[in-house]
């Protein structure tokens, strides 16, 4: 059986101050069902770079997870701005989120670059959650699984076998990130089994079963349980709706079956 993992993107909000409360809630909201939780769960939290080493000692003594939103392939050197796998490390991060589609659509990300980053992540035994999805005109004329899966063999490029089920996959369809127009539970799934079969065809069925294929895209406290009842749908990536304690707690207990 495939933990599912619940996965909050907070991109570029919040202060320090503001990120220290809002871990507090959600913890006042989730650390008594811990137990129960961490039974078929993993709850994952990416702050935004600079509020990582706030958010490592909020989540001090919690099972929930501190995640980066990007990282530099490179491990040191002349790359003003970035911060590297090592660094990260070193705060306690286990997971990058890698080629989200605001990487690759507003900073120019390429599948190759971004390819680079999953495999410095597996280098330094993070999980890399490779983001792939098509745009709204992409969905429109058709493409949507021609895209979705090259940008999935070109981001696993060298990815070994006894690597690959150390990545998770994310599903975001660009035209659900932060629309309010969520892929219908049947769309993500018949997107998801083309995914896993994607990676069953390259790696076998052990490893296909045992990659998790996060979907992404205005999930919420009210659609989170169709969507992560499906089979093929093994938990998500949240962002405008992680910002609130209430509805991230509500997220992270969705029913999954
Ligand atoms: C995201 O940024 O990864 C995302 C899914 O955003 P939202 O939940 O706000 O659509």
């Amino acid at each position: 059986m495939r933990r599912k993992l619940i996965a909050a993107n907070w991109k570029m909000h919040l202060l320090p101050v503001g990120a220290r409360a809002l871990i507090h809630r959600i913890r006042e909201e989730i650390d008594r069902d811990a137990a129960m939780l961490a039974k078929d769960r993993d709850v994952l939290i990416a702050p935004p770079a600079i509020l990582i080493p706030a958010v490592a000692e909020a989540l001090a003594g919690s099972s929930i997870l501190l995640g980066a939103q990007n990282m530099h392939c490179e491990d040191k050197g002349a790359f003003t701005g970035e911060v590297s796998a090592p660094m990260l490390h070193a705060y306690g991060v286990t997971h990058v989120i890698v080629g989200h589609s605001e990487r690759r659509h507003i900073f120019h990300e390429t599948d190759e670059l971004i390819n680079k980053k999953v495999l410095a992540a597996l280098h330094h035994r993070m999980t890399p959650i490779l983001c792939v999805g098509e745009t709204h005109a992409e969905h429109d004329s058709g493409r949507a699984l021609d895209v979705i899966l090259g940008q999935l063999q070109r981001g696993l490029e060298n990815v070994v076998d006894h690597h690959v089920t150390a990545v998770v996959i994310a599903y975001e369809p660009v035209w659900a990130i932060g629309t309010g127009h969520v892929a219908t539970p049947e769309q993500a799934e018949s997107v998801h089994g083309a995914i896993r079969g994607a990676i069953l065809e390259r790696y076998g069925r052990e490893r296909a079963d045992a990659v998790r294929i996060l979907y992404g895209g205005s999930v919420n406290d009210e659609n989170v349980d169709s969507l992560v009842c499906k089979p093929d749908i093994d938990g998500a990536l949240v962002g405008g709706a992680s910002l609130k304690a209430d509805s991230f707690a509500r997220i992270v207990k969705a029913r999954t079956r």
